[in-house]
């Protein structure tokens, strides 16, 4: 037997933010700030100025007016598509980038064990190239960076596998697909980052990218291409590797004292087909006069390595099984799921 209830009664009793709160802007669904932080626990919300400010116990996060940048935390992330007028953000964001930010994840069926780090470009593809006189190759210093990563995960208890060690090319989609295939629990791509037009000096600090969420344009499209992009393997696990960028741009900035360039999304052809957590870290600008002379110091690249790690067990905390005695990880001082902040 079916039965049909009136209307009124299910627009009363539906659980989503009520009509008054959602509006369609540039052919987007977006709900107001105030009720989707009604909805979700956060009594304080103030605008200060252009800044709306949502804040609960432990959480306190910022949206600027018309701009796609927010404060998640004290962790700068792009998102999808800007607020707008006076205090809407879309749904797709609060889906796709808070909900997974803010809330517990479950905990993860298996513990991290083996990661995949992808030593950016090598052999034929320099990468960027900086200084006239003595022209220095990203290829060599995301090599040298993936090396000593490694060392520090081993040292760690993870076991860690290269997409290269040398400097050779793997093509791009070799490169998650050797994860998949070796069945990889993280897939870290290394890269830096370079200037091209204007001052040098005036961009600097690292990058994590994750993959960018179905309906959504990617932060390094002005253009806004790519929102009809279809869904890949990588956005089966997009929540995982946001939460994981997250962390990993968290320890970078705070652990080498680093402009924050911003958790942001693009698909980038060698985290689109990863079928696990996966990110793409610029570790910084190498065309800056002060940024570009650490990133060439084998001091400074162990400083990031070690943030790297710092960055790896938070998001392991975060997500971890009950310990196993099994599990060659298990060795890892971090065994207890959390809540996130
Ligand atoms: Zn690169």
């Amino acid at each position: 037997m079916r039965f049909f209830l009136p209307l009124t009664f299910l627009l009363l009793a539906a659980p989503w933010p009520l009509p008054a709160c959602a509006e369609s802007i540039n052919g987007h669904d977006y709900v107001s700030l105030a009720g989707w932080a009604r909805a979700n626990g956060f009594g304080g919300y103030a605008v200060k100025g252009e800044v709306f400010v949502l804040t609960n116990k432990t959480a306190r996060l910022l949206f600027n007016k018309d701009s796609a940048d927010s404060v998640i935390n004290g962790v700068n992330v792009r998102l999808s598509f800007p607020v707008a007028k006076g205090g809407f953000i879309s749904q797709l964001d609060a889906d796709k980038t808070l909900r997974p930010l803010l809330f517990a994840p479950k905990p993860a069926a298996k513990r991290i064990s083996t990661i995949c780090l992808d030593p950016g470009h090598g052999g034929k593809d320099t990468g960027y190239r900086v200084g006239r006189f003595f022209p220095r190759s990203e290829k060599t210093y995301t090599l040298a960076l993936a090396l000593e990563l490694r060392q520090q995960l081993n040292q760690a208890g993870f076991n860690v596998m290269l997409t290269r060690d040398k400097d050779i090319y793997p093509e791009l989609p070799v490169r998650p697909d050797l994860a998949n295939r070796c069945g990889a629990d993280l897939f870290v791509s290394l890269h830096f980052n370079a200037f091209s037009t204007g001052d040098p000096a005036s961009v600097q600090g690292p990058e994590t990218y994750c993959i960018t969420p179905v309906g959504a344009a990617s932060s390094n499209d002005a253009e806004g291409a790519g929102a009809t992009h279809a869904v890949c393997a990588a956005n089966r696990v997009e929540d995982k590797s946001l939460r994981l960028a997250y962390q990993m741009q968290r320890a970078l900035v705070r652990s080498l004292g680093a402009t924050d360039r911003s958790v942001r999304r693009a698909r980038f052809e060698v985290l689109r087909s990863a079928q696990m957590p996966a990110i793409l870290i610029e570790g910084g600008y190498m065309s800056h006069p002060v940024e570009g002379k650490k990133i060439f110091d084998a001091g400074y690249r162990k400083q990031m390595a070690a943030a790297m790690v710092r960055g790896i067990l938070a998001y392991q905390k975060l997500t971890a099984p009950p310990p196993s005695k099994t599990n060659p990880a298990s060795t890892n001082k971090v065994s207890s799921a959390k809540k996130p902040k």
